[in-house]
């Protein structure tokens, strides 16, 4: 069942910090990205290549699909005709691959970096430490059919707000740092960072993106 009255809230929220609401629509039902699309919510995200390819063939050029879970790089030419930003970009192989297939469609494909902020070492993404050291070698003549368009993070999953507080913080001052980065390769303009559990404190951290799944469809 979808929330239709945390959607509003979710609207009102984003509109205030004029950020973006994307809907993690991962295993849930055609039915309920039809009834958000009616409610004028283009913009969802998936984490699985198999699922997403499925539900994608059901419509025509709405929604706007943004991968956000873990992509391998066998799999990228699966989506890569018509995705419309790839949030979850945690290597450079994987951005040789995306290139490759974004160049075989002749088509330029939007992605975010992720960013390895939580405890968990199980989650991906590049360390700031990595990413600072990488980011010269992320550029347009290396990767023209590419367009890196900010960074996205994921926090520890913790009732702790002030340890997620940090963690949105650090990455709203990397991407800062990023954005006034001297070499003009770099069009930084999007900070996805933000669940349902702790999207409040993302968006006063300096977010403009959240992605929201449990809260507008239900738990999975
Ligand atoms: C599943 C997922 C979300 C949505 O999580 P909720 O807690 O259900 O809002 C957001 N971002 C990523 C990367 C996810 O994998």
């Amino acid at each position: 069942m979808i929330n239709k009255k945390i959607y509003q809230q979710l609207i009102q929220d984003t509109q205030s910090y004029k950020a973006k609401l994307i809907a993690v629509s991962k295993t849930k039902p055609l039915g309920d990205i039809k009834d958000f699309l009616n409610m004028g919510q283009f913009d969802f995200g998936e984490n699985y290549v198999q699922e997403l390819v499925e539900k994608q063939q059901h419509f025509n050029s709405s929604p706007y699909w943004h991968f956000i879970g873990h992509l391998q790089t066998n799999k990228v030419k699966y989506i890569a005709p018509w995705i419309h930003l790839i949030q979850s970009v945690d290597s450079i192989k994987l951005l040789k691959e995306i290139n490759l297939y974004a160049t075989k469609n002749q088509r330029i494909i939007p992605c975010l970096l992720q960013v390895h902020i939580a405890q968990e070492e199980s989650k991906f993404g590049f360390t700031i430490q990595i990413l600072e050291k990488e980011i010269s070698n992320i550029c347009p003549e290396k990767f023209p059919n590419i367009r890196i368009e900010g960074l996205m993070g994921i926090s520890t999953f913790t009732k702790n707000t002030i340890r997620i507080r940090q963690e949105y913080k650090k990455l709203k001052v990397f991407f800062d740092q990023l954005q006034s980065y001297k070499n003009k390769i770099l069009n930084f303009n999007t900070l996805s960072m933000g669940m349902s559990n702790d999207y409040q404190i993302a968006l006063e951290e300096g977010s403009n993106m959240i992605r929201i799944g449990s809260l507008l469809f239900g738990s999975r």
